[in-house]
């Protein structure tokens, strides 16, 4: 648990004029009753560098966003708004009160205060606003700040985690990247969370959330270690894949460490499926040759290779350093050329000149054909 007893509230102002974009905002924010809220508060009073703005106003969004101009992408439901300006993403949203009417569900919004709007959301370090015009001071009702100076996640009420479940997968997420500890009766509400009502998307785009982040095994880790969802040998999975892309660059070339991660972990028949494939591949016997890696490799998604490399496929390094990248001096058109008729017998025969190259048994083009030719007729 890391905590931060250098957190200073009186430095606030100095930050906010320092933030990114700052001045774009209160120009267009000017007479709005607008606020700077969530991880934007908590990352500024960590100092903490961030992609994006969050913004809260108590009246409608369209004319903050507009005002900001740049490229908007709105949403009804919520009353949210994203504005991309400049180099600065701006997520604005109406201040709101929530009710959920059942567990799992989305819930039922109406505008409110800020103070209401604090009172909705998931974590008291993620409760916090400062006030775009006028004095800045920090709004600050659940104690987040305190929170982050022990290094605390804490949730707001006893319901939060029944209201919305996929809260539990976002402590995960903080408590992993801030090493934050958990209060304790957070911790023991957690443990009575079921994601059961959640759907499966929801639950994918919050693993897909942890997959791009920097701890994202521990994170993880964590979700297992608290019983939220069976991940099997996902989270040792995420572990050596993280090891993997942070020591190799041809790996980063050759998949997305994201997806990769997100893969180990994902619900769905879909992901099973390539973990199956993964599994099977990390289960073959080494390869006796460049050509079986070839073989082997060659009709599976870049980041199934990258689990079946952690999971016990240190040949496939080979693939990707260096065998993927091999072409062959002749095309199908030599073939056809050749006359070799159109359709499967192409492929056939260049696969085998592939392989003569990959195993070193063909020196150019003129020994590439005839292996070709040979294989195709
Ligand atoms: P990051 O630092 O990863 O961008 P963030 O804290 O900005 O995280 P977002 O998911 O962008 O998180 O959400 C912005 C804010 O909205 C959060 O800080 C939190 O106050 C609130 N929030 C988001 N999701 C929920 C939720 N499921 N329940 C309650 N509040 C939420």
């Amino acid at each position: 648990m890391t905590a931060h007893p250098e957190i200073d509230e009186s430095q606030l102002p100095e930050r906010l004029e320092a933030l990114p974009g700052i001045e774009l905002i209160r120009r267009a924010t000017a007479g709005m009753p607008a606020y700077l809220v969530g991880g934007a508060v908590r990352d500024l009073l960590l100092g903490l560098e961030r992609a994006d703005i969050d913004i809260a106003v108590e009246s409608e969004v369209r004319p903050l966003a507009e005002a900001l101009g740049g490229q908007m992408v709105e949403h009804d439901r919520f009353e949210t708004a994203a504005v991309a300006v400049d180099d600065h993403e701006i997520d604005i949203a109406r201040a709101r009160a929530e009710e959920y009417e059942r567990p799992g569900a989305l819930p039922t919004v109406s505008p409110a205060t800020i103070h209401e709007d604090l009172a909705r959301r998931d974590f008291t370090i993620n409760a916090m606003a400062v006030p775009l015009a006028g004095e800045t001071e920090l709004l600050d009702p659940h104690g987040g700040a305190d929170d982050l100076r022990a290094g605390v996640l804490r949730v707001l009420h006893d319901l939060s985690f029944a209201d919305d479940p996929t809260r539990a997968l976002r402590a995960a997420r903080y408590s992993a990247r801030m090493d934050l500890g958990l209060d304790a009766n957070t911790a023991r509400l957690l443990r009575e969370t079921d994601l059961a009502t959640v759907s499966q998307d929801r639950i994918t785009a919050e693993l897909a959330r942890i997959a791009g982040e920097r701890h994202a095994a521990r994170a993880l880790e964590l979700i297992s270690e608290w019983g939220l969802l069976d991940l099997g040998t996902g989270p040792r999975l995420a572990a050596a894949l993280e090891r993997l892309f942070e020591s190799s660059a041809d790996w980063n070339e050759f998949a997305s460490r994201d997806t990769a991660i997100l893969l180990a972990v994902a619900p769905g028949e879909h992901p099973q499926r390539l973990r199956g494939r993964a599994a099977k591949l990390a289960r073959h016997s080494p390869p006796a040759s460049p050509a079986e890696i070839q073989v082997l490799a060659q009709d599976h998604v870049p980041e199934v290779l990258a689990i079946a490399r952690v999971a016990g496929a240190p040949w496939l390094d080979e693939f990707v350093n260096r065998l993927r990248h091999v072409e062959l001096e002749i095309s199908g058109y030599d073939l056809v050329e050749a006359g070799v008729p159109q359709g499967p017998a192409i492929g056939r025969g260049l696969n085998a000149a592939l392989a003569a190259k990959l195993d070193g048994r063909a020196a150019g083009h003129e020994d590439e054909l005839r292996i070709a030719l040979e294989a195709a007729r």
